[in-house]
């Protein structure tokens, strides 16, 4: 016998999907998430929000639980990985907040997770069901059939699946995923006895040839985030390999102290490689919409992948709330409104990831326009981004 149809269900219940669920559930929506393993099991890892991202979790009504465990950075400084010399320093903080309306905040991504299930369960009208991994999905006349551990039925689908989407595999068969030759590791640092610089409350970037880290304190500054992106490794499915901590610092073999120092203190990282997406025509589908990573991964060079989702989040449940009987035409004009703007921070997060490796003599070049370039310029540049 059929399961009965369900107005809305949600695959994946990551920042993307839980966001959406919520976005919905604010215009009196419901829906129920699918998600393959537990909810908010995110494991060690920081995530930077800017006021895009921010503006929208505000809406979301998350805003006072955010602030409860979030870091607000005083400046992003950035570093030539050789020299040590500091190149720039870009004021947030204030400055930020008072250009954008929002602050520029970096916390634990478990302790986000946690806040959106947190509000998520707080909400009669979403479903939230773990332990529910969606092998596959095909059409059946006018509904979409889920195949986990049993089968579900529903009339829309939202492939919120991540990178590896299944969802995405059903509706674009051809679509696939192209190693872009980078892998980023990524560890965490009781923030006690930290070498300088990485003892202010600061995001640092260091440029180096064909790799770079960045660091930002998490958790009200209690431990240190650390991410090394670098050339070469092999590529591989997921989020949580280990990698040695020999083979990750072999990409900063030439490196200052002061970054070497700190390179050389975590004995556990974890690792996961960087993919392009090529060949997904369309994000939806008359009964299916794609979001987040699923439907446009990004290059974490911007900071920008989580932040996309939720604001995807955002727009698809304002456009499923407008024409709450004409699904099939509010999924298309969601993808009308975001492909043109996932499209600009696709492009500009790869085009920055060229600029912060490149070798001499452009290197050169790059570390002066970055010293001459005032700091209202340098952050200037990103108001199509962080004012949206
Ligand atoms: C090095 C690095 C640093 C980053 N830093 C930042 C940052 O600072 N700021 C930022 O905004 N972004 C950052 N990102 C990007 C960000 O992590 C992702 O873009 C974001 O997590 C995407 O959210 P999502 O909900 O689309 O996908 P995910 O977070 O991957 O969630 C997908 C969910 O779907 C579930 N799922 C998968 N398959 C199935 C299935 N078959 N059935 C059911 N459930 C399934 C998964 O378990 C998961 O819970 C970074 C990325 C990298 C690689």
């Amino acid at each position: 016998m059929n399961a009965p149809l369900t107005p809305l269900t949600i695959a994946g219940g990551g920042i993307g999907g839980l966001s959406t669920a919520l976005a919905l559930a604010k215009h009196g929506l419901t829906a129920r998430v699918l998600e393959r393993g537990g909810f908010a099991e995110e494991l060690g890892a920081g995530i930077q929000l800017g006021a895009n991202a921010f503006r929208r979790l505000e809406m979301l009504g998350v805003r006072d639980a955010i602030e409860a465990k979030a870091v607000y950075p005083e400046a992003l400084h950035i570093f030539d990985a050789y020299s040590g010399k500091r190149l720039k320093r870009l004021p947030f903080g204030k400055a930020y907040e008072q250009r954008y309306g929002v602050p520029y905040v970096a916390m634990r991504r478990a302790d986000l997770a946690k806040i959106l299930y947190g509000a998520c369960r707080a909400e009669a009208g979403i479903e939230l069901h773990d332990h529910f991994n969606i092998a596959n999905v095909w059409e059946e006349d006018d509904r979409i059939v889920l195949q986990g551990p049993w089968e579900e039925q529903t009339e829309l689908l939202i492939g919120a699946d991540g990178l590896w989407s299944n969802v995405r595999k059903a509706i674009a068969p051809t679509s696939h995923l192209v190693f872009t030759g980078h892998t980023a590791a990524r560890t965490m640092l009781a923030a006690k006895n930290l070498p300088a610089p990485f003892d202010a409350p600061v995001v640092t970037l260091w440029l180096g040839r064909g790799s770079h880290l960045v660091t930002y304190p998490v958790a009200k500054g209690e431990a240190l985030n650390i991410v090394f992106a670098s050339h070469g490794g092999r590529p591989h499915e997921g989020w949580n390999a280990e990698a040695s901590a020999e083979d990750v610092v072999q990409g900063a073999v030439q490196w200052h102290d002061d970054a070497r120092d700190l390179l050389d203190l975590p004995t556990l990282w974890r690792q996961w490689s960087l993919y392009r997406l090529h060949g997904l025509r369309r994000w939806t589908r008359e009964r299916v919409a794609l979001l987040g990573d699923a439907a446009h991964p990004v290059l974490p060079f911007m900071a920008q992948g989580a932040a996309l989702a939720i604001e995807d989040a955002v727009a698809l449940a304002d456009a499923l709330s407008e024409s709450p009987d004409a699904p099939a035409r509010a999924i298309s004009h969601y993808e009308a409104m975001r492909r043109v703007r996932a499209a600009r921070v696709t492009r500009q997060s790869a085009r920055l990831g060229r600029i912060y490796h490149l070798g001499q003599p452009f290197a050169a070049a790059r570390n002066l326009a970055i010293s001459k370039q005032s700091p209202e310029k340098a952050l200037g540049q990103f108001d199509w981004l962080y004012g949206a």
